[in-house]
């Protein structure tokens, strides 16, 4: 089995989680207002949808 010659220092360890952020599954930002919406959803805070406003409160 391979093993790693040397040990992966925390540097490297830390450089390679910088693509690792915390998320919500499942949840995508709006485009318009920047809160977290459901994707193929009507965002909840402002009724924008693809760009466009589509319910209006
Ligand atoms: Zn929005």
């Amino acid at each position: 089995m391979a093993v790693p010659k040397r040990k992966t220092s925390k540097k490297v360890k830390n450089q390679r989680r910088t693509h690792k952020k915390l998320l919500v599954p499942g949840m995508v930002e709006c485009p318009n207002c920047g809160e977290l919406t459901k994707p193929h959803h009507v965002c909840k805070s402002c009724g924008h949808y693809k760009g466009d406003e589509v319910v209006n409160n």
